[in-house]
């Protein structure tokens, strides 16, 4: 089983659904990351920073799970990274009211010595110079490097944006980011586009219709479980993320085959996290949940044609 290196932010976040209304909760590309590589026993650590106002609580929640934070900065005298964002009534499609950048505006990222030798790398979601200055401090090439970025950084980073897409081997995006960084409606021709940025393999992720993986001439398609209970789908691309590095990360085996295996692997993730606010179904899943819905998702898409 391989180290995983997961750098993202922890946040506050604010969320406003047709179901109802949060304060400041738990939130985080790092924090949905982690939790959900955890649920494969795996070690990871995560690189990010927060403030003083960040309750220490929030931290060994994540620690009880096997979740380094020794690489989480704490600012004394910063407040945390804030992000609040309101959903439409689909829940497919969200406005974000506030980004407030806050500590992370400077950050310096720090790799602990134990985590330099990290073989997975999740660059989740933050300043793309955050990313690059990670990339940089791990000495030998680590053996799969996944990013997950959004459209925040397309129209605020995008040049140092483009220098860490040329450095790494998967590229996690929802439909709307890949058509904006290509400039291609087609997501065929978006992830050709893609392709030629760096990535030998792309993600698209397309909300509740599923999610799709191209590698080069190749694709493959993993639909989302039509869910009775939608509460609040944030975190559910981080969620996605997670799950599939960290099946990667377990199982050792980066070949397309398996890659199939970890889509699946994270959007069975990705389906639980939806069903309550914040981080709270993923803190509370059990092994025994996670098997019961991936059989339902081999049901779901199995079956069998005569071809002529
Ligand atoms: P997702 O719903 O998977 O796209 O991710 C939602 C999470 O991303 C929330 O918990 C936010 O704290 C975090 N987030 C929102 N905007 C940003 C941003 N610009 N950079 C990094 N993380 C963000």
């Amino acid at each position: 089983m391989s180290k995983l290196l997961i750098v993202g932010t922890v946040a506050f976040d604010a969320i406003e659904t047709p179901f109802g209304k949060t304060d400041k909760i738990l939130g985080g590309a790092a924090t949905y990351i982690s939790l959900s590589a955890s649920q494969f026993g795996i070690g990871s650590g995560i690189v990010s920073v927060v403030g003083g106002d960040f309750p220490k609580e929030y931290l060994q929640r994540l620690n009880a799970r096997n979740i380094s934070t020794e690489g989480v900065e704490i600012i004394e005298e910063g407040k945390t990274f804030f992000w609040s964002g309101k959903y439409h009534n689909d829940l497919n499609t969200r406005d974000t009211l506030i980004t407030d950048l806050n500590v992370l505006a400077d950050f310096n990222p720090v790799v602990p010595a134990n985590f330099k030798d990290a073989k997975f790398l999740m660059l989740g979601n933050l300043h793309p110079a955050v990313q690059m200055a990670v990339i940089k401090q791990i000495p030998i090439r680590p053996k799969l490097v996944v990013l997950d970025t959004m459209n925040f950084w397309m129209d605020n980073a995008l040049d140092q944006l483009m220098e860490v897409i040329a450095k790494i081997d998967v590229i996690t995006i929802n439909d709307e980011e890949a058509r904006q960084l290509s400039g291609e409606y087609s997501l065929v021709k978006a992830a050709q586009k893609i392709h030629k940025m760096g990535p030998k393999y792309v993600v698209i992720k397309k909300g509740e219709h599923g999610a799709l993986l191209f590698n080069n001439g190749d694709v493959f398609f993993a639909p989302a479980l039509p869910l009775e209970e939608v509460f609040d789908p944030t975190g559910a691309g981080d969620t996605f993320a997670g799950g599939f590095i960290g099946y990667l990360a377990k199982t050792e085996d980066i070949s397309f085959e398996n890659m199939k295996r970890a889509v699946i692997a994270g959007s069975n993730l990705a389906s639980f996290c939806v069903e309550k606010f914040g981080t709270e179904r993923m803190e509370n899943l059990t092994n025994e949940e996670i098997e019961k819905r991936l059989l339902e998702f081999k049901l779901l898409t199995q079956f069998d044609i005569e071809l002529s």
